[in-house]
C-alpha cells in the first residue's frame, strides 16, 4: 500500500497548524510548529494572499494529511461522499470518521493516527470478534472494536491506554477501558468532527 514517507512536520509546517501526526511529540514544545511558523522550503517565510484556489487547495491537503490519506483515495471518498443522498461536505467527513484507523486512534488505542494505523497493521484489533488489520476498513453503527485478546498484555498497548485514559471519547462511540472494548454507537455528525476543517473548500476543489 502506497503511504506517505516523508518527514511529516513538514506537513504540519506546510498547513500552518498541527495536525497531530506524532503522538506525545505534538503536545510538548519540540513540535516543529510551535518552533518555526513559516512553511518549509526556499518560499516558506513569503505572505503573499491567497488566491480561492490555494485556500480550497490548502484545506484539501490539511484534511487528507489529518487522516494519512494519499490523493488518489481521497478523491473517491469524495466521489462516494457526492454520490449519497445529504450534504457532500458532512457526508465525506463521516467516511473519514468511520475508517477504522481513525476510531482505533479516537478510542485511544493509539497517540496519533499514524500509529493506530501502524498498531492495526501489525493485528492487534478486532472488529465483532474476527481481526481486521485494514486501516480503510469502514465500521458501521453497531460494530464492535477491541483490542484482540492476545495484545491486551502487550506493554505498548497497555502503555498508550494508560496515557489516554483521559482522553474524551467522541459520543459516537463508546469505551469500555476494562475489556479495551469499544462499539459505535451512531454514525458522527458533523458536529462531532472536532477538527478545524472547512469542507465546503473540498467540495469546491472537486467539484470544478
Ligand atoms: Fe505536527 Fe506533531 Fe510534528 Fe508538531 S510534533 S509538527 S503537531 S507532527
Amino acid at each position: 500500500m502506497a503511504r506517505y514517507t516523508e518527514a511529516v512536520c513538514k506537513l504540519c509546517r506546510r498547513e500552518g497548524q498541527k495536525l497531530f501526526l506524532k503522538g506525545d511529540r505534538c503536545y510538548t514544545g519540540k513540535c516543529a510548529v510551535t518552533r518555526r511558523e513559516s512553511a518549509p522550503g526556499q518560499h516558506g517565510q513569503s505572505r503573499k494572499k491567497k488566491s480561492e484556489y490555494n485556500l480550497q487547495l490548502r484545506e484539501k491537503q490539511k484534511t487528507k494529511r489529518y487522516y494519512g490519506m494519499l490523493e488518489k483515495q481521497f478523491h473517491e471518498y469524495y466521489e462516494i461522499a457526492a454520490s449519497k443522498p445529504g450534504v457532500t461536505g458532512d457526508n465525506l467527513l463521516q467516511l473519514l470518521e468511520l475508517r477504522l484507523d481513525n476510531i482505533v486512534y479516537r478510542l485511544g488505542f493509539g497517540m496519533s493516527r499514524p500509529e493506530a494505523r501502524q498498531l492495526l497493521r501489525h493485528g492487534f484489533f478486532t472488529v465483532d470478534g474476527k481481526k481486521v488489520n485494514i486501516p480503510s476498513y469502514r465500521c458501521r453503527a453497531g460494530q464492535v472494536i477491541a483490542v484482540a485478546e492476545n495484545c491486551r498484555s502487550n506493554e505498548k498497548i497497555k502503555a498508550v491506554v494508560e496515557a489516554n485514559a483521559s482522553k474524551p471519547i467522541p459520543k459516537w462511540l463508546d469505551l469500555d477501558r476494562n475489556t479495551l472494548t469499544g462499539r459505535v454507537v451512531a454514525l458522527p455528525e458533523r458536529a462531532d468532527v472536532d477538527l478545524p476543517v472547512e469542507e465546503h473548500l473540498i467540495v469546491e476543489l472537486y467539484s470544478k
